[in-house]
């Protein structure tokens, strides 16, 4: 049993479940003695749409914020490539976001800082349907002292967690394909390719309108100018060229002339 098996078993024993009616009390202020305390030393996973809100608000390309802000660790049990977030090289090792006064990334900090207290798991692997929040009590946590209560849906709400949600669906597309449960290894050319799509969302903008793509791909022209400009829409188009170039789904119009042009 693997690390992750293992985290999840002891989720599932040691939390309870929540549903979106059930509630918590909580709250999270610089007059909690414990501010700041938990961005540091922390192990953030990073989705494409963390990195396309956090890139944005920084206004820096996909290849900055990757080069500055994150690392890919290597781990050969990984099906596909992971981004987490690069602490500062201190004594802390602080988030390099946080500040005196918190987060100053605040409106687009990622999904996991969002979400806090709340975990979200499932009991098992591609079971969106099945996926349940729960509580996570950390003891250097004083914010469950705190007297504000709320719901599930109703922190959801507060901390715009919905459209993280949706995007993440969006994401578990490719990263629970059923190709992986083959346990078929990607090549080195396709973990690139997931790579582009999923994190350097500019550079994959560059291969989709600086290379001969679309000479090989029929793209309608409403589709183009949403691509070009929009990195969202851009990356729910980077999941159907996966689907297509990764797991061989016909998800891309092929342009039939053009793939005959280059073969006389
Ligand atoms: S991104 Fe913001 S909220 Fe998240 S760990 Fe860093 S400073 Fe804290
Ligand atoms: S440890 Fe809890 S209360 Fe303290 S800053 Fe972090 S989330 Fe807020």
């Amino acid at each position: 049993m693997d690390a992750i098996d293992n985290l999840k078993r002891s989720i599932l024993e040691e939390y309870d479940r929540l549903d979106k009616k059930d509630s918590f009390k909580f709250a999270c202020h610089p007059g909690v003695s414990c501010y700041n305390d938990c961005c540091a030393d922390v192990n953030i996973f990073l989705t494409p749409y963390d990195i396309i809100r956090m890139k944005n608000h920084l206004g820096i390309s996909s290849k900055e914020f990757l080069a500055k802000y994150t690392l890919t660790p290597i781990d050969k049990s990984q099906r596909y490539p992971v981004v987490i977030m690069k602490m500062a090289d201190n004594e802390t090792k602080s988030c390099q976001f946080v500040s005196e006064k918190g987060c100053t990334i605040y409106s687009d900090r990622p999904w996991p800082c969002r979400m806090y207290p709340l975990g979200l798991a499932s009991p098992s692997e591609g079971s969106v349907d099945e996926e349940f929040y729960f509580l996570m009590k950390e003891d250097i946590c004083k914010g469950f002292a705190e007297s504000n209560e709320w719901t599930v849906e109703e922190w959801l709400e507060d901390q715009e967690i919905n459209i993280y949600n949706e995007m993440g669906d969006l994401f578990k597309q490719i990263t629970l394909h059923p190709t992986f449960e083959s346990g078929k290894d990607l090549s080195p050319e396709k973990i690139e390719m997931f790579h582009l799509v999923c994190y350097n969302i500019d550079k994959f903008r560059q291969f989709i309108f600086d290379s001969s793509f679309l000479q090989k791909f029929e793209v309608d022209s409403e589709t183009l100018e949403r691509i070009r400009k929009d990195d969202v829409e851009l990356f729910k188009f980077g999941v159907e060229w996966i689907k297509f170039c990764i797991f061989g789904e016909r998800t891309m119009k092929i342009n039939r002339e053009a793939t005959r042009g280059t073969k006389s």
